[in-house]
């Protein structure tokens, strides 16, 4: 990978040239996944929600016992000046805590202080090709009975979306024995008889953060929100679809293995939603 010269990022307490970020093979986050992380966007140079990205870091953190990490004050500033050094008026800030750097063995080493870094990527927020309509392919879900938990253990995840990209899929619509659980990196929503549906919280997917502002911005506009699983025909036969991630906001769903949801085209309601979260985003971090 090329790294630009400019480009900037914080590696445990100092901020570096990309190209002179270094962590240990040794590191946990290396050998074993062990880990967990975090992506808030970037929306007119602020972030937004980093507050509930960082009380849901802290949720990860506590359930897989990582203790040491610093506070969520210290997060938002290390991820606004990101932000600021790298010029990024719009796209996401990334961050990683692991358990540190020991001899490789299972079991928790002990007085290992964490490994934590951070970086930021421009990503066109507002004028996103892709709220044009994207595709889902099905995709089997593998993963491990923790979902609810942030972790950086994401292979499961890398399979079903290169699965998905090699059937011409933008995402990957997971599923299991045909029940919907959640986007590969995404919370997936049908609407039918202009109810939204989603499926509800539980250790079986992740708490979505745009998916938790999409619940209170439907309620908003009026729309019921119905949380409950749904299966892979269902979505294929709803009125729309739509999906929810930090970094794409809410992307229209306009086919699932090749056949069209709707008309094809962004439903009214996925539209309205849309439409709402960029309106509250640009509320949020408008300069005073
Ligand atoms: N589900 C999974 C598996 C994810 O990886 C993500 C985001 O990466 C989401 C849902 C969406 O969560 P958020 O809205 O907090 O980005």
């Amino acid at each position: 990978m090329a790294f630009e010269s400019s480009r900037t990022c914080w590696v445990d307490g100092a901020y570096v040239a990309e190209r002179d970020a270094r962590i240990s093979i040794f590191d946990r986050g290396v050998l074993f996944g062990d880990g967990v992380y975090e992506v808030a966007a970037a929306f007119n140079g602020r972030l937004l929600d980093a507050d509930l990205h960082l009380a849901r870091l802290a949720r990860s953190l506590g359930a897989i016992r990582i203790e040491g990490a610093q506070s969520a004050e210290a997060w938002i500033e290390i991820m606004q000046s990101l932000l600021d050094r790298n010029g990024i008026d719009e796209g996401f800030v990334y961050l990683e805590v692991t358990r540190g750097v020991a001899d490789r063995d299972f079991p928790f080493p002990a007085d290992t202080a964490p490994t934590q870094f951070a970086y930021a990527r421009p990503k066109r927020l507002r004028d996103d090709p892709n709220a044009a309509g994207i595709a889902l392919a099905s995709v089997p879900d593998i993963r491990w009975s923790r979902r609810d938990i942030k972790s950086v253990a994401l292979l499961a995840q890398v399979l079903a979306k290169q699965t998905a990209r090699e059937a011409g899929a933008f995402e990957a619509l997971m599923h299991h024995d045909g029940v919907v659980t959640e986007g590969g990196s995404s919370n997936v929503w049908i609407v039918q008889g202009g109810v939204l549906r989603t499926r509800m919280l539980s250790n079986d997917i992740l708490a979505g953060i745009t998916r938790a502002v999409v619940v209170d911005l439907a309620r908003e506009l009026g729309l019921p929100v119905d949380e409950r699983p749904f299966t892979i025909t269902e979505a294929r036969d709803a009125d729309e679809c739509f999906m929810t991630s930090a970094t794409s906001f809410v992307l229209p769903v306009t086919s699932i293995d090749g056949h069209e949801v709707g008309d094809g085209a962004p439903g009214r309601h996925t539209s309205a939603v849309r439409a709402a979260y960029l309106e509250r985003a640009e509320r949020l971090t408008r300069h005073s």
